[in-house]
């Protein structure tokens, strides 16, 4: 019992899928579904394979429900950084800090970055739009990066209050500071 549908993969190699396969993938969310069928037909042709089997798809659920397991428990920081200090800093210091969980990133346990961006000039116009899209990958928290917030060397953000209030808004948590 095969060949539901065929299509290449990114090898250019034939892959057919059984019909229970094919079936099993069904219960993919829409939106992510063209991406887990990606996935799991690199993966079988990986092994060599040409038509995706239940096994496959099976294999696939479970590695990402390890997946998922191992996200709930992993915080998702975002970093939003002055767009005009962005210039002259590619943000050495702010990784250091989270890679040491030094000063600010000093409380976490399991977390990583999942987005590191400059406000998009002032009065930070594209905070709102790149929050937004960080959601959609589970974001838990904002930090405001210490450029923003420095007194001295450069001028501390003029629209920090707008921005903050933006983001918390949006119901994520904003702490103030990277590395200082
Ligand atoms: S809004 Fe603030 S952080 Fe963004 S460019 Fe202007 S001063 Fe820098």
């Amino acid at each position: 019992m095969r060949t539901w549908e065929l299509r290449y993969t990114a090898s250019s190699d034939i892959m057919e899928w059984e019909q229970d396969a094919a079936k099993e993938l069904e219960r993919v969310p829409e939106h992510v579904r063209s991406m887990a069928k990606m996935g799991i037909e690199t993966s079988a042709a990986k092994k060599g394979k040409t038509i995706v089997t239940i096994d496959d798809v099976k294999e696939a659920e479970r590695q990402f429900m390890a997946l998922m397991v191992k996200d709930e428990k992993t915080t998702k920081i975002a970093v939003v950084r002055c767009d005009i200090v962005s210039e002259v800093c590619p943000g050495v210091a702010c990784f250091k800090a989270f890679n040491k969980r030094k000063v600010h990133f000093s409380e976490y346990g399991e977390a990583e970055i999942i987005g590191f961006f400059t406000c998009g000039g002032c009065p930070g116009r594209r905070v709102h739009r790149l929050v937004e899209s960080l959601l959609k990958h589970g974001l838990d928290v904002i930090h405001l990066s210490s450029c923003m917030l420095m007194e001295r060397g450069y001028p501390r953000c003029p629209h920090i209050d707008e921005i903050k209030q933006n983001i918390l808004k949006k119901g994520v948590k904003v702490v103030e500071g990277t590395h200082h």
